[in-house]
């Protein structure tokens, strides 16, 4: 796969729930793939090399190595998903992902490193950064300054592992308003923003996989992950700190829904 391919992939794939996954390949059956992918949603693909990568809202990534004689095929609904080599098929509405002959294929937890082959995509703010903020900010200082900042966060060869939802949380808590060009944001936001996010990744590590990132006042500790948000999948709802209507639109190439409050975030 190309990255132009990949490009088509985060287009027809990305902020999907995956509504079904299936394989009869008994090693994709050992590791439980189908069970463990269960009610999570298609973040993106990449492409690097041989090796593909695809990012779920849970953190989870699976991770396939297509060697010599394997392929990935986009399958639209009403054709048939040939069953010869195939090693695992995963359906969002109206298409299907259809692994074929590539017995190297991983589903990594959340927070899981990347292999070592893969790592050098962009540091990764769980597995392979020592100080996100830092490493952040370095990496958006990279970035094309006129680039929005929610675009350039979701961009996973500037940093990996921040997906739609912790795109949009992390700048809610920086408050940082996510149409702003990179090259607006000063070193503190840029670190500050990269700092949040690797505080929100390590709590959904915590909780397999679950995204809350917001706890109500006088919640009790200890209570299983309640799935809450600051302002992800809350559009026109009231800002949970200021009342403000939360606004909600498109962005970057993927056209990936941002979330923010346009009075806590300048
Ligand atoms: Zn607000």
């Amino acid at each position: 796969m190309s990255h132009r391919n990949a490009r088509d992939w985060n287009r027809l794939l990305a902020g999907r729930p995956l509504v079904r996954v299936w394989s009869e390949e008994p090693m994709i059956a050992t590791q439980r793939i189908p069970e463990r992918l269960e009610g999570d949603t298609v973040e993106g693909a990449e492409a690097r090399g041989k090796h593909h990568l695809l990012r779920f809202a849970s953190g989870r990534v699976l991770h396939s190595h297509l060697m010599m004689s394997g392929v990935w095929r986009l399958v639209p609904d009403g054709r048939t998903v040939s069953p010869h080599g195939l090693f695992l098929g995963l359906s969002v509405q109206g298409l299907t992902a259809a692994l074929y002959r590539c017995p190297n294929v991983r589903l990594l937890e959340p927070g899981e490193p990347l292999p070592i082959a893969v790592q050098r995509l962009g540091k990764d703010l769980l597995a392979v950064a020592t100080d996100p903020g830092a490493d952040t900010a370095a990496a958006l200082r990279r970035c094309d300054p006129g680039r929005q900042v929610g675009d350039a966060l979701m961009d996973q060869r500037v940093v990996s592992g921040i997906g739609n939802v912790y795109k949009s949380e992390s700048l809610f808590l920086a408050g940082i308003d996510p149409w702003r060009a990179v090259g607006s944001l000063t070193e503190q936001e840029a670190a500050r923003v990269g700092e949040l996010a690797a505080q929100l990744l390590e709590r959904g590590v915590r909780d397999r996989g679950r995204i809350s990132t917001y706890d109500r006042p006088g919640r009790p500790p200890g209570l299983r992950p309640s799935g809450e948000k600051w302002v992800y999948g809350r559009r026109g709802l009231p800002c949970r700190r200021c009342g403000t209507p939360v606004r909600s639109r498109g962005q970057g190439d993927a056209n990936r829904t941002t979330y923010w409050c346009p009075a806590c975030q300048r």
